[in-house]
């Protein structure tokens, strides 16, 4: 570069020349501007938030080759097919590379033509990488996923720990880490075990603008999961995050029987299933997913427009990265918790249960129980969901209202009378409990209270009770529901193993004397349809006719990458396909007005894009 002076302009050009992007995400700007300058980098940027271009563009400035290391062989190769479809000249070494193609390699890299060259960090390391990687001309290193290099991080790799060799073997060249995990402890371990040399730290903003998040009461998780899938998300990808394999598998079923083919996804699943499942949901061919957390490294499907979580998660960090695999594509999605306080306990018993197995002490799991605590207390309060997750991440936000959470969008309701209903509730168990000597559990409770005689009821005398029909009328779920928050408020307790029952205690006499207020919230009847404050136009939703000329173009998409062999968003991702179908180009000029389309693709694919168009 002329004396360093890289100017706005000449990145702006490469990034929509090669890739169409009209303008540059947060601070994507500056990570490219740290490596062209030779200056050693840390970005942290969510999930989505366009690390890749950080890398990819500045070898196209500065004309050398830049040395990526990526943890994933399967999205190496995406990576690679997608580059080389927008004209970039890249490649990969790994394992499962033939002898010719690694030839030809390296010749395009002695040519000097080579731009990007991923490797898996097992062959970054070998000796005969090592001694050679001195003569390919390096002039960046980029380490992806780098928090792979820490014990502190959820995906801790060996042989991260001695990439520092590289930087060993090739002395003056930058090094650049790039990570979506943002706790300080992981940053610091990267910065040292990497050996940065006073590293530009860039640090983004944690919040998902374009995610509307929702806590829901779970009641039939079945009919719940089914709802929300046809009424706002048919045809759409989703995943549903289980607890369980069972569930990912029972679900699955269920949603089969309520009319929506899903697949089911686990770690007890063989290599070969799992193969076809993850395949059969990149290709598009597959758009709902029921799955473990097992389900999503690895899986780069950028426009999943819904993420359910059947219960709670077992971190506010976990949260995080699940719901972040919806809306890569930047446009509105949604992710919806299903959330009862018998998760908490679940959780509880489960975490328990594996340090005992492994012989450890209490102590030892009290991180464990901090961190279900914290996200406890973020799904069961009633404030912004937006705000609350970015306090978190100890990022403080600003916006008055978010306009894309339940809470926000005033979703969630306060029950009229909160401390009378709380009071009817604690009355009713501690009544219940008095006349046979025994505790019961929620939904038993509730049958009480609404004044049902089933057998039971009769047979205990629980129909004489003072409390019996007390809250006549009110729905199972929401007597359900308003127990779960008053053991969220630590107003019952819940005890015992795989029933467990309730129990008063001490804060629950101050409600029944009536020396305390309680604030209950009603769940919602039926969610309603998204409306976001400031979308933009190309967030709006499609109109009918559009959305026809949408799936037409989505088809031939798929046929176009099948025939390639590469996964569909290879070709042209949502945003574009809905770009495309907006301004409905005519002719080679006006595609490339169009968000995401840039020269190669336009001599690949714009015959018959505009073809299809035409016809539509
Ligand atoms: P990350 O690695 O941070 O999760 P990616 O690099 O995979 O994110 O980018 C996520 C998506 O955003 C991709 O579909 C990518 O094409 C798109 N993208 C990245 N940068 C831009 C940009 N400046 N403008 C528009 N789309 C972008
Ligand atoms: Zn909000």
């Amino acid at each position: 570069m002329d004396g360093l002076a890289l100017s706005q302009e000449a990145m702006s050009d490469a990034a929509e020349r090669v890739w169409g992007f009209r303008a540059f995400r947060p601070l994507q700007a500056e990570a490219v501007r740290a490596v062209v300058e030779g200056r050693d980098s840390l970005v942290v940027l969510p999930t989505g938030g366009g690390k890749s271009l950080c890398y990819q563009l500045p070898p196209l400035l500065t004309e050398n080759l830049t040395l990526v290391v990526s943890p994933l062989i399967a999205l190496m190769q995406d990576q690679v097919d997608g580059l080389r479809l927008n004209g970039y000249p890249a490649a990969a070494l790994h394992s499962q590379i033939e002898d010719d193609e690694q030839r030809a390699t390296f010749d395009a890299i002695e040519s000097g033509e080579l731009r990007l060259l991923l490797v898996s960090p097992e062959r970054a390391v070998t000796g005969g990488f090592l001694s050679r990687v001195r003569d390919l001309g390096v002039g960046a290193i980029a380490i992806d996923e780098a928090h792979c290099i820490s014990q502190w991080g959820h995906d801790f790799r060996p042989e991260y720990r001695r990439l520092a060799e590289l930087r060993d073997r090739l002395p003056g060249v930058s090094m650049h880490a790039y990570t979506a995990t943002a706790t300080p402890r992981v940053r610091e371990d990267i910065v040292e075990q990497l050996g940065l040399d006073e590293p530009e730290v860039l640090v983004g903003r944690f919040d998902r603008p374009n995610l509307t998040y929702r806590v829901v009461p779970r009641v039939r998780v079945a009919d719940q999961v089914a709802e929300i899938l046809t009424t706002r998300h048919a045809g759409d990808a989703a995943i549903v995050y289980c607890m369980s394999r069972k569930e990912t598998e029972q679900l699955a079923e269920g949603l089969g029987k309520r009319g929506i083919t899903a697949g089911a996804y686990h770690a007890g699943m063989s290599g070969e299933q799992r193969r076809r499942v993850q395949e059969r949901f990149t290709t598009e061919r597959l758009n709902v997913v029921c799955a473990t957390v097992a389900f999503g490294m690895g899986i780069d499907r950028s426009d999943v427009r819904c993420v359910i979580h059947a219960s709670m998660p077992k971190s506010v960090e976990a949260y995080q990265q699940e719901t972040g695999r919806a809306g890569r594509d930047g446009l509105p999605s949604e992710c919806v918790l299903l959330y009862s306080s018998a998760d908490a306990a679940r959780w509880h018993r489960l975490i328990e249960g594996s340090a005992f197995e492994a012989g450890m002490d209490e102590d030892s799991i009290r991180p464990q129980l901090d961190l279900l605590a914290q996200i406890r207390r973020l799904v069961s309060g009633a404030r912004c969901r937006h705000r609350a997750l970015s306090e978190h991440f100890g990022q403080s936000y600003d916006e008055p209202g978010c306009g894309a959470c339940d809470v926000c969008l005033d979703e969630v309701k306060p029950v009229e009378d909160s401390t009378v209903v709380a009071q009817k509730i604690l009355a009713c168990v501690a009544r219940a409990r008095e006349a046979t000597g025994t505790a019961y559990g929620a939904a038993y409770v509730a049958e009480i209270l609404r004044g049902r005689r089933t057998q039971k009821v009769v047979e205990r005398g629980h129909d004489r009770l003072s409390t019996f029909g007390l809250m006549n009328g009110a729905r199972k779920e929401f007597i359900v529901s308003c127990i779960d928050q008053l053991v969220d408020l630590e107003l019952l307790e819940r005890s015992g193993g795989e029933y467990p029952v309730l129990v008063l205690t001490k804060a629950s006499v101050e409600v029944l004397r009536g020396e305390r207020e309680v604030e209950l919230l009603a769940p919602p009847q039926a969610a309603r349809p998204e409306r976001r404050r400031g979308a933009s136009e190309d967030e709006e939703p499609l109109a009918p006719e559009e959305h026809e000329v949408f799936d037409r173009l989505r088809a031939l998409r798929r046929r176009l990458a099948e025939e390639m062999g590469v996964p569909p968003y290879v070709v042209f991702n949502d945003a574009t396909l809905r770009d495309m179908v907006r301004k409905r180009p005519g002719d080679a000029g006006s595609m490339l007005e169009v968000k995401g389309v840039g020269r190669a693709k336009v001599e690949r694919f714009g015959e018959a894009f505009l073809d299809e168009l035409q016809s539509a």
